[in-house]
């Protein structure tokens, strides 16, 4: 497959973790929608880190229609709220996301500075303080509560899947 926006061939790579295409070139990622949502949410070293590639790495927001690497059908685009503040672009049929460079590390650094995410680093933190026997007892009682609220996940989910729109 080649990147949408520069042409030249995506390759594949683990992004913290994670498989996706990346552009060499214009720094672009492809990743499938549902991972987007995961990817964000890895544990990077620091938030310095972040910034350093979103300014590495930052593309002007692809403008005109690009079409899917993968079927060559033209990607519809979705805006994510604030904090992260981007236009990506979808595959419809492939449901196969297209971030511009230095999108993938904003969107991560907008879920590390948001509530959820100071919560979550909170929660590592003392987490990791804790001893094994309170830490059991941390997991017992977290698994009990129901699991997030309006979260930048939620608002990302939205805004990729669309006012309960479906396209499967
Ligand atoms: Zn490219
Ligand atoms: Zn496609």
């Amino acid at each position: 497959m080649n990147c949408p926006v520069c042409s030249s061939p995506l390759h594949r790579i683990l992004y913290e973790g994670f498989p996706v295409f990346r552009c060499m070139k214009c720094h672009g990622h492809l990743l499938a929608e549902s991972r987007v949502e995961a990817a964000q949410r890895v544990r990077r070293e620091t938030v310095e880190q972040l910034k350093q590639e979103v300014v590495d790495e930052a593309r002007p927001d692809t403008q005109e229609t690009i079409r899917c690497p993968r079927c060559h059908r033209k990607m519809t685009k979705r805006f994510v709220q604030e904090p992260a503040a981007l236009n990506i672009d979808i595959c419809p049929d492939c449901r196969l996301v297209w971030l511009d460079g230095g999108e993938l590390a904003r969107l991560q650094l907008s879920y590390e500075i948001s509530p959820a995410g100071q919560d979550a680093a909170e929660h590592r933190r003392r987490i990791e303080a804790m001893t094994p026997e309170a830490k059991a007892e941390f997991e017992r009682n977290l698994s009990k509560l129901k699991a997030d609220d309006g979260s930048l996940g939620a608002l990302l989910r939205e805004a990729l899947i669309g006012g309960g729109q479906h396209w499967s």
